[in-house]
């Protein structure tokens, strides 16, 4: 039988589909983790579905249209191959030791072969697992929509981060602070390993477990690491140095993460465990997005100390592997130069800057008290810098500040310092460093009331603009504009 021309591919079978799965993890044997299957969920239906991904991944089109595919991913059959299993790992919670966590909702299915190297793959919200203590294993529509965009919009921007593949939906029923319907997110990374899977094998006395971890962590993403005199005391400076970077990153695109617990601190480097997280509206350097830390624990401006205070915890986990303690807080050391450098360098960018000049610092440390002390749009001042020019008025800029005077002293430091750089050259480095669209929490809001009835175009839509937040998108600039007032009647908290 011939099919008729321009009919959509043919939905692979479960065989057909399924990929090469190879299961390092899973290797590393039973003291690190359960095997389990994940609970299935009543007539699921596709919610969104990142085809950039699915792409690099390797995957057919065909892969994510598939209700074969759609079961897969919510939890309701297995594919042949995978070893699914729930990891345990501990962690300081608010600074509190927390004891013994672990995937508590989170399901690995194994990893994938792909053309950018093995990729764990994770359903998020996938049932209960024996670490999930109070919980009962699943995750909401609301809190997977969120996810799923963030960790997409974060890779747009450049910024690293566990991906999602897809989120899939279920009419049925989870009680949060009301009831609302579950999801599944379908999470990649290279690896979930965390802070507080270290911490765990620590803690518990299992060094011999804890040595496997780390050997399995260099071995896996840090091969360098072994050539060093001491590879675990470079195991933690190169964490630490990636951390470093990543914390440039979310400063500098205004991100506020809201849950910097160990346990949700990436071993890799990557932005994971999205949950109450914010874009700033307003500049604000102590803004709060979560809203059950009271204290301000993670606070916008305390995020760069709160990671190092993670390290901290990281490199006391690893000393019975380092013997020396002065091995690990010399390793820990480089946090303290590449966090500011990276910082620097990323603001630069945002203001156009290829070289380094050495007033550059305080032209950077003036605009961010002034967009403080103005409480201005932090997303819409970058982008429409991008336009700045020495002769013109800087109406539009000029118009974001209540105090004009200041920030016509700004504008004539800034004019001054941009006198000889290469206009075209410039332009393009602006507009590479400000995206127009960033997740901002009435964003997303929008497109989970939608979705709640099934209307997905939102999350569609979104996905799209999110992907490649440096495009002008014309048509879509509402979704680049400032928040409604509603938005700051947002309260999102660690209950998802
Ligand atoms: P989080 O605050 O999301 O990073 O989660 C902290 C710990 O609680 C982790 O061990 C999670 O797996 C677990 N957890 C969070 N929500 C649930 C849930 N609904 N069911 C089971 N475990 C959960
Ligand atoms: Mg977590």
């Amino acid at each position: 039988m011939t099919s008729a021309p321009n009919a959509a591919p043919a939905a692979p079978s479960l065989a057909q589909a399924n990929p090469t799965w190879v299961n390092s993890f899973a290797q590393l044997g039973p003291d690190f983790y359960t095997e389990l299957q994940p609970t299935p969920l009543p007539s699921p239906y596709w919610v969104g579905r990142s085809r950039a991904l699915a792409r690099e991944l390797g995957l057919e089109d065909a892969w994510l249209e598939s209700d074969a595919m759609l079961a897969v991913l919510s939890g309701n059959q297995t594919l042949p191959g995978s070893r699914p299993l729930a990891s345990v790992y501990s962690g300081h919670q608010f600074g509190v030791w927390a004891g013994q966590l672990g995937d508590g909702r989170a399901i690995l299915l194994g990893e994938l072969e792909t053309a950018s190297g093995a990729q764990e793959i994770q359903l998020k919200g996938a049932g209960r697992t024996p670490y999930s203590r109070m919980g009962d294993g699943r995750a909401v529509l609301r809190s997977s929509i969120r996810e799923f965009l963030c960790s997409e919009a974060m890779h747009g921007l450049g910024i690293p981060t566990t991906r999602a593949l897809c989120v899939t939906g279920s009419d049925a029923p989870v009680r949060r602070e009301e009831i609302e319907t579950a999801a599944v997110v379908t999470r990649t990374a290279p690896s979930f390993v965390r802070f507080g899977h270290f911490e765990h094998f620590s803690y518990s006395g299992q060094h011999v477990q804890l040595k496997a971890l780390a050997d399995y962590v260099i071995d896996q993403f840090y091969p360098v690491c072994r050539e060093a005199k001491q590879p675990y005391a470079a195991l933690l400076q190169a964490v630490s140095e990636r951390t470093a970077l990543l914390m440039a990153a979310w400063q500098a695109v205004g991100f506020c993460h809201g849950v910097m617990n160990t346990d949700n601190m990436s071993i890799l480097g990557l932005t994971m465990d999205y949950g109450p997280f914010q874009f700033l509206d307003a500049f604000d350097p102590g803004h709060i997005c979560n809203h059950s830390d009271n204290q301000g624990r993670y606070a916008y401006n305390k995020q760069p100390n709160i990671a190092y205070w993670n390290l901290f915890c990281l490199g006391q986990a690893l000393l019975p592997l380092i013997e020396e303690q002065d091995q690990a807080l010399a390793a820990l050391e480089s946090y303290k130069t590449v966090f500011p450098d990276a910082l620097q360098a990323r603001m630069r960018a945002k203001l156009g800057l290829a070289d380094v000049q050495a007033e550059d610092k305080e032209l950077i440390d003036s605009i961010f008290r002034l967009l403080a002390s103005n409480k201005v749009d932090y997303t819409i001042f970058w982008r429409r810098l991008c336009a700045f020019t020495p002769q013109s008025g800087h109406e539009p800029l000029r118009d974001l500040f209540f105090d004009r005077e200041s920030f016509n002293a700004w504008a004539l430091q800034y004019s001054e310092r941009i006198a000889h750089v290469d206009i075209g050259l410039w332009t393009d480095l602006m507009l590479k460093n400000n995206p127009k669209f960033v997740l901002r929490n009435h964003l997303g809001e929008e497109a989970i009331q939608a979705a709640k009835l099934k209307d997905f175009s939102g999350v569609n839509t979104l996905l799209k603009l999110l992907q490649a937040p440096f495009e002008e998108h014309p048509g879509h600039d509402s979704f680049a504009g400032f928040p409604p007032d509603w938005a700051a009647s947002i309260e999102i908290s660690c209950s998802s």
